[in-house]
Protein backbone atom coordinates (compact mmCIF):
# COMPACT_ATOMS: atom_id res chain seq x y z
CA UNK A 1 0.00 0.00 0.00
CA UNK A 2 1.18 3.34 -0.97
CA UNK A 3 1.33 5.78 2.34
CA UNK A 4 0.16 8.79 -0.26
CA UNK A 5 -3.25 9.20 -2.11
CA UNK A 6 -2.00 9.18 -5.60
CA UNK A 7 1.00 8.25 -7.17
CA UNK A 8 0.86 11.12 -9.62
CA UNK A 9 -1.17 14.67 -8.99
CA UNK A 10 -0.74 16.26 -12.10
CA UNK A 11 -1.54 20.05 -12.23
CA UNK A 12 -2.95 21.17 -15.29
CA UNK A 13 -4.68 19.13 -18.15
CA UNK A 14 -3.35 20.65 -21.41
CA UNK A 15 -1.31 18.53 -23.19
CA UNK A 16 1.65 17.76 -21.38
CA UNK A 17 -0.35 16.89 -18.06
CA UNK A 18 -2.88 14.99 -20.05
CA UNK A 19 0.06 12.97 -21.95
CA UNK A 20 1.65 12.38 -18.91
CA UNK A 21 -1.72 11.29 -16.84
CA UNK A 22 -2.70 8.59 -19.07
CA UNK A 23 0.93 7.22 -19.74
CA UNK A 24 1.83 7.04 -16.22
CA UNK A 25 -1.64 5.31 -15.44
CA UNK A 26 -0.95 2.79 -18.34
CA UNK A 27 2.49 1.87 -16.21
CA UNK A 28 0.16 1.31 -13.50
CA UNK A 29 0.58 4.27 -11.22
CA UNK A 30 -2.42 6.30 -9.37
CA UNK A 31 -3.13 9.31 -11.21
CA UNK A 32 -5.31 12.44 -10.67
CA UNK A 33 -4.86 15.45 -12.37
CA UNK A 34 -6.67 18.99 -11.74
CA UNK A 35 -8.02 21.12 -13.95
CA UNK A 36 -9.53 24.62 -12.59
CA UNK A 37 -10.91 25.67 -16.63
CA UNK A 38 -11.39 23.15 -19.67
CA UNK A 39 -9.82 19.40 -20.21
CA UNK A 40 -7.31 20.34 -23.20
CA UNK A 41 -5.27 23.37 -22.36
CA UNK A 42 -4.42 26.15 -24.23
CA UNK A 43 -3.48 24.28 -27.61
CA UNK A 44 -6.75 22.37 -27.19
CA UNK A 45 -9.22 25.26 -25.82
CA UNK A 46 -7.65 28.41 -27.25
CA UNK A 47 -4.84 28.29 -28.94
CA UNK A 48 -3.61 25.74 -31.64
CA UNK A 49 -6.53 24.33 -32.56
CA UNK A 50 -9.53 26.85 -32.63
CA UNK A 51 -6.96 29.17 -34.86
CA UNK A 52 -6.07 26.61 -37.13
CA UNK A 53 -9.75 26.30 -37.89
CA UNK A 54 -9.73 30.22 -38.01
CA UNK A 55 -7.15 29.98 -40.86
CA UNK A 56 -9.50 27.59 -42.90
CA UNK A 57 -12.04 29.50 -42.81
CA UNK A 58 -10.25 32.55 -43.53
CA UNK A 59 -8.78 31.18 -46.17
CA UNK A 60 -12.31 30.79 -47.86
CA UNK A 61 -11.84 34.73 -48.79
CA UNK A 62 -9.12 33.88 -51.56
CA UNK A 63 -10.15 30.75 -52.32
CA UNK A 64 -13.67 32.11 -53.80
CA UNK A 65 -12.19 34.89 -55.28
CA UNK A 66 -9.28 32.20 -57.09
CA UNK A 67 -12.36 30.13 -58.04
CA UNK A 68 -13.28 32.63 -60.81
CA UNK A 69 -10.09 32.13 -62.73
CA UNK A 70 -10.65 28.60 -62.07
CA UNK A 71 -14.23 28.62 -64.17
CA UNK A 72 -16.73 28.65 -61.30
CA UNK A 73 -19.59 30.96 -61.00
CA UNK A 74 -19.45 32.22 -57.72
CA UNK A 75 -21.64 34.79 -56.54
CA UNK A 76 -21.09 37.59 -54.30
CA UNK A 77 -20.52 35.53 -50.86
CA UNK A 78 -20.84 37.17 -47.09
CA UNK A 79 -18.90 36.18 -44.45
CA UNK A 80 -20.93 35.15 -41.56
CA UNK A 81 -18.49 35.27 -38.20
CA UNK A 82 -21.31 34.06 -35.64
CA UNK A 83 -21.27 30.75 -37.63
CA UNK A 84 -17.66 29.90 -38.04
CA UNK A 85 -17.26 31.13 -34.61
CA UNK A 86 -19.64 28.47 -32.99
CA UNK A 87 -18.64 26.05 -35.35
CA UNK A 88 -15.26 26.10 -34.02
CA UNK A 89 -15.97 26.33 -30.05
CA UNK A 90 -18.69 23.22 -30.72
CA UNK A 91 -15.54 21.41 -32.55
CA UNK A 92 -13.52 22.70 -29.20
CA UNK A 93 -15.91 21.41 -27.16
CA UNK A 94 -15.54 17.77 -29.23
CA UNK A 95 -12.06 17.68 -28.72
CA UNK A 96 -12.47 18.52 -24.61
CA UNK A 97 -15.04 15.19 -24.61
CA UNK A 98 -12.29 12.79 -26.24
CA UNK A 99 -9.55 14.22 -23.94
CA UNK A 100 -12.08 13.64 -20.59
CA UNK A 101 -13.02 9.94 -22.58
CA UNK A 102 -8.86 9.38 -22.55
CA UNK A 103 -8.42 10.50 -18.80
CA UNK A 104 -11.63 8.43 -18.14
CA UNK A 105 -10.74 5.22 -20.06
CA UNK A 106 -7.07 5.27 -18.50
CA UNK A 107 -8.48 5.53 -14.85
CA UNK A 108 -7.18 8.94 -14.38
CA UNK A 109 -8.86 10.56 -11.53
CA UNK A 110 -10.16 14.38 -13.27
CA UNK A 111 -10.50 17.38 -10.21
CA UNK A 112 -12.02 19.71 -11.89
CA UNK A 113 -10.55 22.68 -9.22
CA UNK A 114 -7.62 24.39 -9.07
CA UNK A 115 -4.65 22.76 -6.75
CA UNK A 116 -1.87 25.00 -5.17
CA UNK A 117 1.22 23.07 -4.25
CA UNK A 118 1.50 22.81 -0.51
CA UNK A 119 4.59 20.97 0.44
CA UNK A 120 6.97 18.42 -1.82
CA UNK A 121 4.03 15.59 -1.43
CA UNK A 122 0.87 17.63 -0.91
CA UNK A 123 -1.37 19.52 -2.69
CA UNK A 124 -4.48 21.47 -1.58
CA UNK A 125 -7.45 21.77 -3.54
CA UNK A 126 -10.23 25.19 -4.38
CA UNK A 127 -12.74 23.18 -1.94
CA UNK A 128 -9.85 22.86 0.96
CA UNK A 129 -9.41 19.11 0.75
CA UNK A 130 -5.65 18.62 0.81
CA UNK A 131 -4.15 15.57 -1.20
CA UNK A 132 -0.76 13.52 -1.22
CA UNK A 133 1.24 12.43 -3.81
CA UNK A 134 4.52 10.64 -4.26
CA UNK A 135 4.95 12.65 -7.68
CA UNK A 136 3.46 15.96 -8.48
CA UNK A 137 3.61 17.29 -12.49
CA UNK A 138 3.21 21.14 -12.75
CA UNK A 139 1.70 20.97 -15.99
CA UNK A 140 0.06 24.99 -16.03
CA UNK A 141 1.07 26.32 -19.12
CA UNK A 142 1.99 29.93 -19.99
CA UNK A 143 -0.16 32.53 -20.19
CA UNK A 144 -0.71 35.72 -22.22
CA UNK A 145 1.51 38.74 -20.91
CA UNK A 146 -0.77 41.73 -20.95
CA UNK A 147 1.28 45.21 -21.14
CA UNK A 148 1.60 47.19 -18.13
CA UNK A 149 -0.07 50.73 -19.37
CA UNK A 150 -2.90 52.76 -18.21
CA UNK A 151 -6.15 51.39 -19.76
CA UNK A 152 -4.68 47.82 -20.81
CA UNK A 153 -7.70 46.54 -19.08
CA UNK A 154 -9.45 47.25 -22.53
CA UNK A 155 -7.15 45.35 -24.98
CA UNK A 156 -8.20 41.35 -25.43
CA UNK A 157 -5.76 38.58 -26.03
CA UNK A 158 -6.10 35.37 -27.59
CA UNK A 159 -8.08 33.90 -25.27
CA UNK A 160 -10.73 36.46 -25.91
CA UNK A 161 -10.32 36.53 -29.56
CA UNK A 162 -12.43 33.06 -30.01
CA UNK A 163 -15.44 34.74 -28.67
CA UNK A 164 -16.28 37.68 -30.07
CA UNK A 165 -19.07 38.80 -30.88
CA UNK A 166 -18.51 40.22 -34.30
CA UNK A 167 -15.47 40.92 -36.54
CA UNK A 168 -13.80 44.27 -35.34
CA UNK A 169 -13.58 46.80 -38.73
CA UNK A 170 -10.33 48.08 -37.05
CA UNK A 171 -7.95 45.71 -35.33
CA UNK A 172 -4.78 46.74 -33.98
CA UNK A 173 -2.26 43.32 -32.43
CA UNK A 174 0.28 44.75 -30.36
CA UNK A 175 3.61 42.31 -30.80
CA UNK A 176 5.38 41.03 -33.55
CA UNK A 177 5.23 37.23 -33.24
CA UNK A 178 3.57 33.70 -34.01
CA UNK A 179 0.08 35.07 -32.38
CA UNK A 180 0.53 38.62 -33.88
CA UNK A 181 0.95 37.68 -37.58
CA UNK A 182 -1.40 34.39 -37.96
CA UNK A 183 -4.33 37.35 -36.15
CA UNK A 184 -3.55 39.43 -38.52
CA UNK A 185 -3.76 37.11 -41.47
CA UNK A 186 -6.67 35.64 -40.11
CA UNK A 187 -9.07 38.90 -39.48
CA UNK A 188 -7.46 40.44 -42.49
CA UNK A 189 -9.46 38.42 -44.88
CA UNK A 190 -12.47 38.43 -42.68
CA UNK A 191 -12.51 42.11 -43.83
CA UNK A 192 -10.66 43.53 -40.58
CA UNK A 193 -8.29 46.69 -41.24
CA UNK A 194 -5.26 45.16 -39.52
CA UNK A 195 -2.46 47.07 -37.87
CA UNK A 196 0.13 45.26 -36.21
CA UNK A 197 2.58 47.32 -33.76
CA UNK A 198 5.93 46.04 -32.43
CA UNK A 199 8.41 47.41 -29.80
CA UNK A 200 11.01 46.77 -32.51
CA UNK A 201 12.15 46.56 -35.77
CA UNK A 202 11.92 42.66 -36.64
CA UNK A 203 8.93 40.29 -36.83
CA UNK A 204 9.28 36.61 -35.51
CA UNK A 205 12.46 36.94 -33.97
CA UNK A 206 14.13 33.19 -34.52
CA UNK A 207 12.92 32.76 -37.93
CA UNK A 208 15.31 32.97 -40.73
CA UNK A 209 15.47 36.70 -41.99
CA UNK A 210 14.22 36.45 -45.93
CA UNK A 211 11.66 33.91 -44.80
CA UNK A 212 10.20 36.80 -42.73
CA UNK A 213 10.98 39.94 -44.69
CA UNK A 214 9.48 37.82 -47.46
CA UNK A 215 5.88 37.40 -45.08
CA UNK A 216 6.33 41.13 -44.40
CA UNK A 217 6.19 42.25 -47.95
CA UNK A 218 3.08 39.72 -48.94
CA UNK A 219 1.15 41.32 -46.22
CA UNK A 220 2.15 44.97 -46.37
CA UNK A 221 1.36 44.55 -50.24
CA UNK A 222 -2.31 42.54 -49.06
CA UNK A 223 -2.78 46.00 -46.71
CA UNK A 224 -1.77 45.22 -43.74
CA UNK A 225 -0.40 47.94 -42.00
CA UNK A 226 2.90 47.87 -39.90
CA UNK A 227 4.83 49.88 -37.33
CA UNK A 228 7.88 49.33 -35.57
CA UNK A 229 9.95 50.99 -32.77
CA UNK A 230 6.83 51.80 -31.17
CA UNK A 231 6.53 52.04 -26.93
CA UNK A 232 2.83 51.71 -26.16
CA UNK A 233 1.84 54.63 -23.70
CA UNK A 234 -1.84 54.47 -23.20
CA UNK A 235 -4.97 52.72 -24.62
CA UNK A 236 -8.22 55.09 -23.99
CA UNK A 237 -11.64 53.90 -23.85
CA UNK A 238 -14.40 55.96 -26.44
CA UNK A 239 -17.75 56.74 -25.53
CA UNK A 240 -18.61 54.83 -28.33
CA UNK A 241 -16.86 51.90 -26.83
CA UNK A 242 -13.95 52.20 -29.75
CA UNK A 243 -10.21 52.71 -28.10
CA UNK A 244 -7.99 54.99 -29.30
CA UNK A 245 -4.21 53.37 -28.89
CA UNK A 246 -1.49 55.70 -27.95
CA UNK A 247 2.28 55.30 -28.24
CA UNK A 248 4.96 57.32 -26.97
CA UNK A 249 5.70 58.89 -30.36
CA UNK A 250 3.95 59.45 -32.78
CA UNK A 251 0.22 59.47 -33.86
CA UNK A 252 -2.78 57.65 -31.68
CA UNK A 253 -4.39 54.60 -33.57
CA UNK A 254 -7.96 54.07 -33.52
CA UNK A 255 -9.70 50.32 -33.31
CA UNK A 256 -12.68 48.70 -32.41
CA UNK A 257 -10.65 45.85 -30.73
CA UNK A 258 -6.94 45.79 -29.51
CA UNK A 259 -5.29 42.43 -29.74
CA UNK A 260 -2.40 41.69 -27.28
CA UNK A 261 0.65 39.43 -28.43
CA UNK A 262 2.95 40.27 -26.88
CA UNK A 263 4.36 36.66 -25.78
CA UNK A 264 3.32 34.27 -23.22
CA UNK A 265 4.67 34.25 -19.35
CA UNK A 266 5.01 30.58 -17.27
CA UNK A 267 2.03 30.52 -15.38
CA UNK A 268 3.52 29.81 -11.65
CA UNK A 269 0.91 32.57 -9.96
CA UNK A 270 -0.48 31.42 -6.77
CA UNK A 271 0.91 27.87 -7.35
CA UNK A 272 2.53 27.75 -3.95
CA UNK A 273 5.85 26.87 -5.52
CA UNK A 274 7.55 28.46 -2.16
CA UNK A 275 5.92 25.61 -0.27
CA UNK A 276 8.14 23.04 -1.49
CA UNK A 277 11.23 24.97 -2.77
CA UNK A 278 10.36 24.81 -6.42
CA UNK A 279 13.07 27.91 -8.13
CA UNK A 280 11.99 29.31 -11.11
CA UNK A 281 14.03 32.01 -13.42
CA UNK A 282 14.38 35.26 -14.06
CA UNK A 283 11.28 35.02 -16.40
CA UNK A 284 9.26 32.88 -13.52
CA UNK A 285 9.89 29.63 -15.41
CA UNK A 286 10.29 26.59 -13.90
CA UNK A 287 13.68 25.50 -13.55
CA UNK A 288 14.15 21.81 -14.30
CA UNK A 289 16.83 19.50 -15.05
CA UNK A 290 17.22 17.41 -18.10
CA UNK A 291 14.14 14.74 -16.76
CA UNK A 292 11.82 17.38 -16.37
CA UNK A 293 12.74 17.20 -12.28
CA UNK A 294 12.73 20.67 -10.41
CA UNK A 295 14.95 21.61 -7.45
CA UNK A 296 12.39 20.01 -5.14
CA UNK A 297 13.01 16.25 -5.98
CA UNK A 298 9.03 14.80 -5.79
CA UNK A 299 8.12 17.76 -8.11
CA UNK A 300 8.60 17.58 -11.96
CA UNK A 301 7.19 20.43 -14.52
CA UNK A 302 6.47 20.15 -18.05
CA UNK A 303 5.49 21.95 -20.99
CA UNK A 304 5.01 25.98 -21.48
CA UNK A 305 5.42 25.93 -17.66
CA UNK A 306 8.67 25.06 -17.95
CA UNK A 307 9.32 27.83 -21.29
CA UNK A 308 11.87 25.71 -22.90
CA UNK A 309 9.65 25.45 -26.38
CA UNK A 310 6.52 27.35 -26.02
CA UNK A 311 5.81 24.40 -28.47
CA UNK A 312 2.62 21.73 -27.94
CA UNK A 313 4.34 18.59 -29.00
CA UNK A 314 7.30 19.25 -26.95
CA UNK A 315 5.18 19.75 -24.06
CA UNK A 316 3.62 16.01 -25.17
CA UNK A 317 7.02 14.46 -25.56
CA UNK A 318 7.99 16.29 -21.89
CA UNK A 319 4.88 14.81 -20.53
CA UNK A 320 5.43 11.48 -21.97
CA UNK A 321 9.39 11.27 -21.05
CA UNK A 322 8.66 11.99 -17.63
CA UNK A 323 5.81 9.17 -17.14
CA UNK A 324 8.17 6.66 -18.73
CA UNK A 325 10.90 7.92 -16.36
CA UNK A 326 9.58 8.24 -13.34
CA UNK A 327 6.90 5.10 -13.89
CA UNK A 328 8.06 3.04 -16.72
CA UNK A 329 11.49 2.24 -15.35
CA UNK A 330 12.58 3.97 -18.35
CA UNK A 331 14.80 7.13 -18.16
CA UNK A 332 14.07 9.20 -20.90
CA UNK A 333 15.17 12.98 -22.37
CA UNK A 334 13.54 15.02 -24.97
CA UNK A 335 15.98 15.79 -27.53
CA UNK A 336 14.76 19.46 -28.53
CA UNK A 337 17.61 19.19 -31.57
CA UNK A 338 16.12 20.42 -35.13
CA UNK A 339 12.18 20.86 -34.17
CA UNK A 340 10.25 22.14 -36.44
CA UNK A 341 8.12 24.84 -36.38
CA UNK A 342 5.20 27.34 -38.18
CA UNK A 343 3.64 30.06 -38.16
CA UNK A 344 -0.17 30.12 -39.77
CA UNK A 345 0.35 33.44 -40.93
CA UNK A 346 -1.05 34.19 -44.53
CA UNK A 347 0.81 32.49 -46.61
CA UNK A 348 2.44 30.51 -44.07
CA UNK A 349 5.83 29.83 -43.07
CA UNK A 350 7.87 27.13 -41.60
CA UNK A 351 10.97 26.16 -40.69
CA UNK A 352 13.40 23.42 -39.11
CA UNK A 353 17.36 23.62 -38.13
CA UNK A 354 19.59 27.20 -38.34
CA UNK A 355 18.81 29.80 -39.91
CA UNK A 356 21.60 31.30 -42.39
CA UNK A 357 22.85 33.51 -39.54
CA UNK A 358 22.67 31.03 -36.59
CA UNK A 359 24.83 28.54 -39.36
CA UNK A 360 27.25 30.76 -40.54
CA UNK A 361 27.93 31.82 -36.53
CA UNK A 362 28.08 28.13 -35.68
CA UNK A 363 29.74 26.47 -38.38
CA UNK A 364 31.73 29.70 -40.81
CA UNK A 365 31.48 28.55 -43.77
CA UNK A 366 27.69 27.49 -45.27
CA UNK A 367 26.13 26.79 -48.75
CA UNK A 368 22.80 28.61 -48.99
CA UNK A 369 20.35 27.28 -51.86
CA UNK A 370 16.81 29.42 -52.41
CA UNK A 371 14.18 28.55 -54.90
CA UNK A 372 11.79 31.84 -55.16
CA UNK A 373 8.93 31.04 -57.23
CA UNK A 374 5.44 31.66 -57.82
CA UNK A 375 3.41 28.76 -57.53
CA UNK A 376 1.61 27.59 -60.50
CA UNK A 377 -1.89 27.83 -58.72
CA UNK A 378 -1.20 31.31 -58.10
CA UNK A 379 0.02 32.01 -62.06
CA UNK A 380 -3.20 30.98 -62.67
CA UNK A 381 -5.47 32.77 -60.26
CA UNK A 382 -3.90 35.84 -60.92
CA UNK A 383 -1.87 36.62 -57.71
CA UNK A 384 1.54 37.75 -57.96
CA UNK A 385 2.53 36.49 -54.46
CA UNK A 386 6.30 34.48 -54.29
CA UNK A 387 6.94 31.54 -52.07
CA UNK A 388 10.05 31.49 -51.09
CA UNK A 389 12.34 27.90 -50.03
CA UNK A 390 16.13 28.25 -48.47
CA UNK A 391 18.23 25.39 -47.61
CA UNK A 392 21.33 26.62 -45.68
CA UNK A 393 23.99 23.54 -45.68
CA UNK A 394 27.25 22.91 -43.85
CA UNK A 395 29.86 23.87 -46.30
CA UNK A 396 32.43 21.26 -45.30
CA UNK A 397 30.03 17.63 -44.74
CA UNK A 398 27.13 19.35 -47.23
CA UNK A 399 24.77 18.31 -44.47
CA UNK A 400 21.18 19.87 -44.90
CA UNK A 401 21.42 21.97 -41.22
CA UNK A 402 18.34 24.18 -41.88
CA UNK A 403 15.15 24.29 -44.11
CA UNK A 404 13.08 27.62 -43.87
CA UNK A 405 10.06 28.00 -45.97
CA UNK A 406 6.88 30.63 -47.20
CA UNK A 407 4.29 29.75 -49.08
CA UNK A 408 1.57 27.87 -49.84
CA UNK A 409 1.08 24.47 -47.59
CA UNK A 410 4.66 25.27 -46.07
CA UNK A 411 3.94 23.96 -42.77
CA UNK A 412 2.92 20.58 -44.13
CA UNK A 413 5.66 20.25 -46.56
CA UNK A 414 8.28 21.03 -43.74
CA UNK A 415 7.06 18.38 -41.44
CA UNK A 416 8.43 15.57 -44.06
CA UNK A 417 11.21 17.42 -45.17
CA UNK A 418 12.52 18.13 -41.25
CA UNK A 419 12.51 14.04 -41.35
CA UNK A 420 15.65 14.30 -43.64
CA UNK A 421 16.81 17.23 -41.81
CA UNK A 422 16.52 15.81 -38.70
CA UNK A 423 18.59 12.35 -40.06
CA UNK A 424 21.51 14.97 -40.89
CA UNK A 425 21.09 13.74 -44.73
CA UNK A 426 23.37 15.71 -47.50
CA UNK A 427 22.15 17.64 -50.13
CA UNK A 428 23.56 15.11 -52.28
CA UNK A 429 21.10 13.00 -50.96
CA UNK A 430 18.11 15.50 -51.93
CA UNK A 431 19.45 15.63 -54.94
CA UNK A 432 19.18 11.95 -55.67
CA UNK A 433 15.64 12.30 -54.73
CA UNK A 434 13.35 11.90 -58.26
CA UNK A 435 11.12 15.33 -57.95
CA UNK A 436 7.59 14.76 -57.73
CA UNK A 437 6.14 16.73 -60.55
CA UNK A 438 4.43 18.98 -60.52
CA UNK A 439 4.33 19.69 -56.84
CA UNK A 440 6.00 23.00 -54.59
CA UNK A 441 7.79 20.69 -52.38
CA UNK A 442 9.71 19.49 -55.65
CA UNK A 443 11.26 22.60 -55.16
CA UNK A 444 13.24 21.22 -52.33
CA UNK A 445 15.03 18.32 -54.65
CA UNK A 446 15.72 20.66 -57.69
CA UNK A 447 17.72 23.51 -55.49
CA UNK A 448 20.71 24.99 -57.09
P1 LIG B 1 6.15 35.63 -29.36
O1 LIG B 1 7.19 35.32 -28.38
O2 LIG B 1 6.09 34.87 -30.63
O3 LIG B 1 6.28 37.16 -29.76
C1 LIG B 1 6.13 38.17 -28.81
C2 LIG B 1 6.15 39.50 -29.52
O4 LIG B 1 5.76 40.50 -28.63
C3 LIG B 1 7.51 39.85 -30.04
O5 LIG B 1 7.33 40.47 -31.30
C4 LIG B 1 8.04 40.83 -29.00
O6 LIG B 1 8.86 41.84 -29.55
C5 LIG B 1 6.79 41.48 -28.50
N1 LIG B 1 6.83 41.83 -27.08
C6 LIG B 1 7.33 41.11 -26.07
N2 LIG B 1 7.14 41.73 -24.90
C7 LIG B 1 6.50 42.89 -25.17
C8 LIG B 1 6.04 43.96 -24.39
N3 LIG B 1 6.19 43.97 -23.08
N4 LIG B 1 5.43 44.99 -25.02
C9 LIG B 1 5.27 44.98 -26.35
N5 LIG B 1 5.68 43.98 -27.15
C10 LIG B 1 6.31 42.96 -26.57
O7 LIG B 1 4.79 35.59 -28.55
P2 LIG B 1 3.29 35.26 -28.93
O8 LIG B 1 2.49 35.91 -27.85
O9 LIG B 1 2.99 35.57 -30.34
O10 LIG B 1 3.23 33.68 -28.74
C11 LIG B 1 3.67 33.08 -27.53
C12 LIG B 1 4.29 31.75 -27.78
O11 LIG B 1 3.27 30.81 -28.09
C13 LIG B 1 5.23 31.72 -28.97
O12 LIG B 1 6.54 32.07 -28.61
C14 LIG B 1 5.12 30.30 -29.44
O13 LIG B 1 6.08 29.54 -28.77
C15 LIG B 1 3.74 29.87 -29.02
N6 LIG B 1 2.84 29.87 -30.19
C16 LIG B 1 3.10 28.99 -31.20
C17 LIG B 1 2.32 28.96 -32.32
C18 LIG B 1 2.65 28.00 -33.42
O14 LIG B 1 3.38 27.04 -33.17
N7 LIG B 1 2.17 28.23 -34.65
C19 LIG B 1 1.16 29.85 -32.48
C20 LIG B 1 0.99 30.75 -31.36
C21 LIG B 1 1.81 30.75 -30.27
P3 LIG B 1 10.41 41.65 -29.96
O15 LIG B 1 10.68 40.18 -30.13
O16 LIG B 1 10.54 42.39 -31.23
O17 LIG B 1 11.16 42.25 -28.85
Amino acid sequence: MSDYDFDLFVIGAGSGGVRASRVASAHGAKVAVAEEYRVGGTCVIRGCVPKKLLVYGAHFAGDLKDARRFGWKVPDCAFEWPVLRDNVLADVDRLEGLYKNTLDSHGVELIPERATITGPHSVKLANGREVSARHVLIATGAWPVVPEVEGAEHGLTSNEMFHLDETPRRLVIIGGGYIANEFAGIFHQFGSQVTLVNRSSTLLRGYDESIRDRLMQISTTKGIQFRFNAQLDRIVKNEDDTLCVHFSEGDPIPCDVLLFAAGRRPHTGGLGLENAGVEVDGKGAIKVDEYSRTSCESIYAVGDVTDRLQLTPVAIREGHAFADTVFGDNPRTVDYDCVPSAVFSDPPMAGVGLTEAQAKNKLGTVKVYTSDFRPMKNVLAGREERALYKMVVDATTDCVVGLHMIGPDAPEILQAAAIAVKAGLTKQQFDDTVALHPSMAEELVLLK
